[in-house]
């Protein structure tokens, strides 16, 4: 697989002392620096910016050119990382394409105003009527939703397969009309992992893509490497950091690939404010260093929760208790601060409600990925079709750890825990 040219060449002509890194005093893109280094200096321009460290927020629809003839040369060359209109993108948009790009191992990324959309663009990209396509059983709700409305309604059927499924399983459900195999690791609210090589093969032998949302991953697993051909994430989350942007990425490492994706966003209309691209910018520079206290602090909080006589069992596939904590092992390097609790089934709902109430340092709320801890009831939005509900064992809750020092959100779920009923 060759992978999709930068086009460095388009960048030194355009855009000379800006977003090119070998322009650039800083912008050490794909050095091999470690990835701290890189989320630093990465998608940051030169002389153009005065010498303020960071880019400024280029917002704008028309784009002038110099002449008719350049116009006529640039529309042609709609597919690179040039100016011709503000859906094209701009200096903003590039500059995080490129170090998102960076992050998950690919060529090239799109930005989309939300992580849906980054879901949603793939699927109606490589599908049309009479395909079929497979979603993980454990999928993101609203990933179901597109399956069950638009993708139903466009004449594109989905079966929901087991997250579990080896790649024998997986070669079970193939269709020779199956187009798209989509997957989650780990699944959401359940956190269970996939195989994603074993899945990519299969779907490869068949002619399928393998479009995975690696937005638990970030950068602790490399799609790439693994087999995946389209990476979507929602920027929201922890590249955002702050809980104040909507942003979706969408990631392939292939021309023909980026060929597809890019047609698509054009004819769909995608385009993500350069204000959001900004604040996402900005959310990376500190993603290294609040990824690990977030993971640290999540461990920590994670482990307390697995020595408390009211939980039944603790969904982070970074605990060695995690039925497929092997697969977390060999495929990722890391984890994010997002998992699951099943409370004991001697509590009900109800109870379990009344306790994440009591809390005084988690906000009850969805999305995750800020700087601040959350808690969400779960055990009513678990969508499932084709596997056992294991999680109804007991009433669940999902965590997200912020920032906050973890001692004290233990404290405060101790305080919460020592209230339940003995
Ligand atoms: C939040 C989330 C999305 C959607 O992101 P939005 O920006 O909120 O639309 C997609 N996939 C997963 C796994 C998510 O957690």
């Amino acid at each position: 697989m060759g992978r999709a040219p930068r086009n460095r060449k388009a960048e030194q002509r355009l855009m000379p002392d800006d977003l090119s890194p070998q322009h650039s005093k800083t912008g050490h893109a794909n050095t091999g620096a470690h990835f701290a280094t890189r989320m630093s200096h990465g998608g940051r321009p030169g002389s153009r910016v005065h010498g303020f460290v960071n880019p400024p927020v280029h917002r704008g629809s028309t784009v002038l050119y110099p002449s008719c003839e350049e116009r006529g040369t640039l529309n042609a060359r709609s597919l690179e990382q040039v100016m011709t209109y503000g859906t094209a993108g701009g200096p903003t948009h590039f500059a995080l394409e490129n170090m998102i790009a960076e992050i998950e191992g690919g060529s090239r990324a799109l930005i989309v105003g939300t992580g849906l959309a980054a879901c949603t663009l793939p699927l109606m990209a490589y599908l049309k009527a009479g395909e079929h396509c497979l979603m993980p059983d454990s999928v993101y709700g609203p990933s179901r939703r597109i399956a069950e409305g638009l993708l139903k309604r466009f004449g594109i059927e989905t079966t929901y397969y087991d997250p579990k499924l080896d790649g024998a399983g997986l070669e079970a459900l193939m269709r020779p009309n199956t187009r798209v195999v989509f997957a989650e690791s780990p699944g959401s609210h359940t956190f269970e992992m996939q195989d994603i090589p074993a899945l990519a093969e299969v779907a490869h032998a068949h002619g399928a893509k393998l479009i995975m949302d690696n937005t638990w991953g970030i950068h602790h697993f490399q799609p790439f490497t693994k087999g995946v051909d389209v990476s979507v994430q929602a920027l929201t989350k922890y590249v955002g950091g702050h809980s104040d942007v909507l942003l979706g990425s969408v990631t392939v490492n292939t021309p023909e690939d980026w060929a597809i994706i890019a047609g698509a966003a054009r004819e769909i209309g995608h385009y993500a404010s350069p204000d959001d691209c900004w604040l996402a910018l900005r959310g990376l520079r500190t993603l290294a260093v609040r990824l690990k206290a977030q993971e640290a602090a999540g461990l920590a909080v994670a482990r307390w929760f697995e020595s408390r006589p009211e939980v039944l069992r603790v969904m982070h596939p970074a605990l060695p208790s995690h039925p497929q904590h092997a697969l977390w092992k060999r495929d990722f390097t890391g984890a994010c601060s997002l998992f699951g609790v099943v409370f004991d089934p001697r509590y009900t709902v109800k109870q379990i409600d009344a306790a994440v109430d009591g809390l005084k340092l988690f906000g009850i709320g969805a999305s995750w990925g800020g700087y601040e801890s959350l808690a969400l009831p779960t055990t009513n939005y678990i969508t499932r079709t084709a596997t056992r509900v294991d999680v109804l064992e007991g009433p669940t809750v999902r965590f997200h750890i912020g920032l906050e020092d973890p001692a004290d959100l233990i404290a405060d779920l101790e305080a919460a825990l020592d209230g339940l009923p003995r």
